[in-house]
């Protein structure tokens, strides 16, 4: 690769050992269960997280989407944060293929929701309301920069969400990423939360996939709504195979993504007309002054004519976003900040 694509940690291809598992992977029929790489896949990161049973399917959102209709019945509510995954980016799915109502709260600095203010957002019985089936939290949380939640906040949610009989849901696109911020076990960071999603494509760089964890009769439900949105897949084994290289290996070294982030914020303090707003495990964001030397626009261009890929973040022109992962080396860092230089000067 000889762009620099700081755009996402979606754009990683799958390593060199990936593609040879996959062209050696044991294969069969998943719809019917026999695939036995998938139910090695499933089985494995369960286990990691200390869940019962897991499930492949196609994309975050639709392992998002598959929990939301399993837990929540048409009419109901469930309480999610204002600026979440599943609230801005997957269509309100909930809403136009569940009809579940979305009560949202604000989501702070820090990526968390308040407390008092989930504890007051759980309805009462009450005839005129809807009825809140489901608390769900974003780990780590994406918008504010990739902030990871502690397993101590993640614990005293799921005791509230438990103390009201409800399922904590916790969408972890980067759980691995939250995990290692803490320097604790993926099953210490879902901290008693009944149902989790991760995606094996991101930092972990899967090519496809993204996998559901929750208990037995849970994930049994979950297995007929992944079919009725067209998830039920074949010889998924192809699949999985990256996916167990994605758990066992590749989430190993994401402390070195994150060493690169802060790495990277460090030297963008030296960038003429560069501010940086924050750093969290893998995510940089940065803000190009109203007195930068180019518009947000001749930056990024003049950035591709450098083989650099920078996107302006949704809805802000001058703020930025890099993701850090395994293609982002020191080197190629510090060839960044060289061209930075450069088109800034
Ligand atoms: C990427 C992501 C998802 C899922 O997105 P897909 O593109 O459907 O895989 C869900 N939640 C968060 C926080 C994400 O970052």
């Amino acid at each position: 690769m000889n762009v620099i694509d700081l755009r996402s940690d979606t754009v990683t291809h799958p390593t060199a050992e990936m593609r040879s598992a996959m062209a050696k992977a044991t294969v069969g029929d998943d719809v019917y269960g026999e695939d036995p790489t998938v139910n090695r896949l499933e089985t494995e990161a369960a286990e990691m997280f200390g869940m019962e049973a897991g499930l492949l399917v196609t994309s975050g959102t639709q392992g998002n989407l598959i929990a939301l209709l399993t837990h929540a019945p048409r009419g109901s509510e469930v309480i999610a944060g204002d600026k979440a995954h599943i609230i801005l980016y997957e269509q309100a799915g909930m809403s136009a293929l569940g009809g579940i109502m979305p009560r949202t709260l604000p989501v702070q600095e820090d990526g968390t929701l308040l407390l008092d203010e989930i504890e007051q957002a759980i309805r009462g019985d009450n005839e005129h309301f809807p009825r809140t089936k489901l608390i769900s939290l974003e780990n780590t949380q994406g918008t504010v920069g990739s902030v990871p939640l502690s397993p101590e906040y993640t614990r005293q949610v799921a005791d509230l969400a438990h103390n009201h009989h409800l399922p904590l849901h916790i969408d972890g696109a980067r759980i691995f990423n939250a995990a290692t911020a803490y320097n604790v076990s993926p099953a210490e960071i879902i901290a008693g939360a009944d149902s989790m999603t991760f995606c094996l494509s991101k930092g972990l760089g899967a090519p496809v996939g993204s996998i559901l964890l929750g208990k037995k009769e849970f994930i049994k439900e979950a297995h007929r709504a992944r079919k009725v949105l067209g998830g039920g897949m074949r010889q998924a084994g192809i699949l999985a195979s990256a996916g167990l290289i994605a758990i066992h290996k590749m989430s190993q070294r994401l402390h070195e993504d994150h060493a690169n982030a802060l790495y990277l914020s460090e030297m963008l303090k030296d960038v003429p007309g560069v501010r940086v707003m924050s750093q969290h495990t893998s995510f940089v964001f940065f803000w190009l002054e109203e007195t930068a030397k180019l518009s947000p626009l001749e930056f990024s261009t003049i950035m591709r004519e450098h083989n650099i890929l920078l996107s302006p973040y949704p809805g802000f022109e001058r703020k930025f976003r890099a993701v850090l992962h395994y293609w982002i080396t020191r080197e190629r860092i510090d060839a960044v900040i060289t061209a930075m230089k450069t088109v800034l000067r």
